[in-house]
């Protein structure tokens, strides 16, 4: 294959001098945090007054983690290190887990922040003649403002439709031409599910490729999406503590997630000890961002759960790949005592042909007990007025769910179209357990 690269110095930078970069750039990047309110006394207190306090990589494990606590802490100021009248931007996170956090931008952090996202995008193959729909929500959220800026940094045709209203985007893509999407993988499928209710036919769009992220999916969802509406997808991740997308991304390889390490630190720890896992076990993601200077942002616990690809790519780049992430160590659901992430319900379900492109994950209280329901749709080509049928598929769901998750749930079918979707990240638990119960 013909592999694409957006900067390939940099992309295919040999690891001893990569990590030398990393050096350098952290001494930057701690050079802005001791002008932080927030950083400067933590700093200090590990006996670090100046950027030449830090000699190697290793020095980093001096710092203190940063979590979420902490970004609430120091809001709105706390994290910035230039005069506020250098900043132009400001993003906030989507406030999944209802805790509001700032980030903010001066001209050349997003300059740079565009870099990196243009250098996912083209190395999944694009190039100035593509047309790119990026169906996410705009706003605070980072997916748009960040998608857009690094489409237009490949050069290729824009098209800010924001989430939402799928006819008028099916429209959109008809009268332009798209052939590039960037969605939640949930919105992708509610897309292709109105396509087919549309009667919209695949051979009248000219898509090739999508980008999916914001949320977490399994590769058979990805071999879904793919499969319904004949394209490559490449997975997205990004983390608005982080800028947002352009964190790491799938390259042609479509094998795990090429995390830029010319712009961040990642670490993966185990989430109780705090201590690094062994190189390429699973634990917490924590990242230092070494490309902006408004926001420095130092040892971030994102609480992802994922872990590092030890082997190569066969592409050539030198920044190690990422695990799809499973989920958020917070997302885990506890059941009568029973560990279980969504992620492994939702891998179940899209393996199973006749299971719609929509479910939802619902949790109560029944007695002392708890209850886990999964409602799920059916696809259009297996629903049926014909109770047998649909009795069988739900007692296989059923079934296959307890083997995977050693928790017996409750299986509703629904019909096509009939789960709420969400237009920003999908909701796909719902807990109504009363809390310290
Ligand atoms: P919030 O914390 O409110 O959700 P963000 O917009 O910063 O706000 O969301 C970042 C989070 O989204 C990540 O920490 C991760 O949990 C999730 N995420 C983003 N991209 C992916 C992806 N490709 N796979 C799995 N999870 C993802
Ligand atoms: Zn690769």
């Amino acid at each position: 294959m013909e592999y694409q690269y957006w900067n390939p110095e940099i992309e295919k930078m040999p690891r001893p001098r990569l990590e030398a970069l990393q050096l350098e750039k952290l001494k930057t990047e701690i050079g802005y945090a001791l002008r932080t309110s927030f950083y400067a006394p933590r700093l200090g207190a590990a006996g670090i007054k100046s950027p030449d306090d830090i000699r190697s990589l290793d020095d980093l494990r001096r710092i203190p983690f940063t979590t979420k606590h902490d970004l609430r802490e120091g809001f709105p100021w706390g994290f910035l290190s230039v005069p506020k009248e250098e900043i132009v931007r400001l993003h906030a996170s989507s406030g999944t887990t209802g805790i509001p956090t700032t980030i903010y931008f001066d001209s050349e952090d997003l300059r740079r922040w565009a870099g990196y996202v243009a250098r996912c995008i083209y190395g999944t193959g694009c190039s100035k003649s593509d047309v790119f729909q990026n169906m996410i929500t705009y706003g605070l959220f980072t997916g748009g403002l960040g998608f857009n800026m690094g489409g237009e940094e490949v050069g290729m045709l824009v098209i800010p439709s924001g989430s939402g209203n799928t006819a008028r985007q099916l429209r959109l893509m008809r009268d332009f031409g798209t052939t590039v999407v960037h969605a939640t993988p949930s919105f992708l499928l509610h897309v292709e599910s109105k396509m087919r209710e549309a009667g919209v036919k695949r051979e009248s769009l000219a898509l090739k490729r999508a980008f999916a992220g914001a949320e977490p999916y399994s590769e058979d969802t990805r071999r879904r999406i793919e499969r319904l509406l004949n394209i490559d997808v490449y997975n997205s991740y990004g983390i608005s503590e982080m800028n947002g997308p352009g964190v790491a991304f799938e390259c042609q390889c479509k094998n795990g997630l090429h995390l830029w390490e010319d712009g961040y630190i990642a670490e993966i720890i185990n989430p109780d000890t705090l201590e690094p896992v062994r190189e390429g076990e699973t634990g917490e993601l924590v990242l230092t961002i070494l490309c902006r200077r408004a926001t420095p942002m130092l040892r971030y616990r994102t609480r992802d759960l994922t872990g590092f690809y030890t082997e190569p790519c066969a592409c050539g780049r030198t920044h190690r790949r990422l695990r799809r992430i499973a989920g958020r160590s917070d997302d885990m659901l506890i059941i009568n005592g029973v560990n279980g992430f969504p992620s492994q319900i939702e891998e179940v379900l899209m393996a199973i042909k006749e299971v719609g492109n929509n479910y939802l994950i619902v949790v109560e209280k029944e007695g002392v007990l708890d209850r886990l329901t999964v409602k799920t749709e059916v696809g259009p080509d297996s629903f049926t007025d014909d109770a047998r049928p649909l009795n069988a598929l739900r007692e296989r769901i059923r079934t296959t769910l307890q083997a995977s998750i050693s928790i017996s749930p409750r299986v509703e079918l629904h019909e096509p179209g009939t789960l709420p979707v969400s237009e920003g990240k999908a909701v796909r638990v719902k807990d109504t357990r009363p809390k310290d119960a």
